[in-house]
């Protein structure tokens, strides 16, 4: 076996905050109003909010006064498949061409992620070439909580393993793409920062800093030399999975360390718990070593 590297988004340090990037108001076909929406994510006991409408930019700063979440301005492009884009400062343009989209986004400075790839009849509402052949963006929604009750399925874990196994980087998302009160509070995402700031948030949503969940609490992972350890104190059980999606090894319990061979081109770790619960580390990508000098 080659000699390897092991290359992973987490800090040795930072403390956890929890949020959705993803959420509709009545600015767009949401059912509660921007102030009505922040108070119940801050009652859920949320640090951070994108506020994401169709097709306009949903105005963070106007209601920042009101809350000690961090809020960020986003909005979901439509006009083809649906792109989010967090921390933008401006309203998208109409735009069909979605690489388009992506590059508006980069200008300002925000990232774009791929939502619900596995919505509808036909459960593709990305293709996987589209997704395959897109660059620039952050990651895809691996867990999208609206589709819980829509045609399709909620989760494109089979999606994202495809799209790392093909080589491409790509971070996993959990968002509520809430609309209705009711698709509060299903899938969020927990960042590792030094404060709970705006930017340091972003970052971490942006460099992969931060696990998905729909209920499963990862407390600790860690990357060694060779090493993949993660920690969950609600999990039953801990997997690890490589290239095209396959487990590598399973521990029920609620810790669990991987030894990592070098040939599974990444690995991930999913957590699962009571009730279909879990949570879903970034890929550990494996990296040929580089020679000490050049
Ligand atoms: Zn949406």
């Amino acid at each position: 076996m080659q000699p390897f590297r092991l290359e992973h988004p987490y800090a040795a340090a930072g403390n956890w905050y929890k949020g959705n990037l993803h959420t509709h108001t009545t600015l767009s076909d949401g059912e509660l109003s921007p102030e009505a929406t922040i108070q119940e994510y801050e009652q859920k006991g949320y640090d951070f909010l994108a506020l994401s409408d169709h097709d306009l930019r949903t105005p963070a700063e106007r209601y920042r006064e009101k809350t000690g979440m961090v809020l960020l301005g986003a909005t979901e492009v439509s006009g083809g498949a649906h792109i989010l884009c967090v921390a933008i400062a401006e309203d998208p343009p109409f735009e069909t061409d979605r690489q388009k989209v992506i590059a508006w986004a980069a200008r300002q400075h925000g990232i774009s992620i791929l939502n619900h790839p596995n919505w509808g009849h036909n459960f593709l509402h990305w293709t996987q070439e589209q997704i395959e052949t897109l660059t620039g963006y952050a990651g895809i929604e691996i867990y999208n909580g609206v589709i819980e009750r829509l045609e399709g399925s909620s989760l494109a874990l089979d999606r994202w393993d495809r799209l790392l196994s093909a080589g491409k980087r790509a971070w996993g998302y959990a968002n509520d793409d809430a609309h209705l009160r009711r698709d509060m509070a299903r899938g969020w995402n927990v960042v590792q920062a030094t404060a709970k700031d705006p930017t340091a948030i972003f970052e971490a949503l942006r460099d992969g800093r931060f696990y998905a969940s729909t209920g499963v609490i990862i407390d600790r992972i860690e990357v060694g030399e060779d090493t993949v350890y993660v920690a969950a104190r609600n999990a039953q059980r801990i997997r690890f999975i490589g290239k095209w999606g396959q487990e590598l090894e399973y521990a029920d319990s609620a810790e669990a360390a991987y030894r990592v061979h070098g040939n599974e081109s990444y690995v991930r770790a999913e957590c699962l718990g009571m009730g279909g619960q879990a949570a879903w580390a970034q890929p550990v990508y494996i990296l040929p070593k580089e020679p000490k000098s050049l």
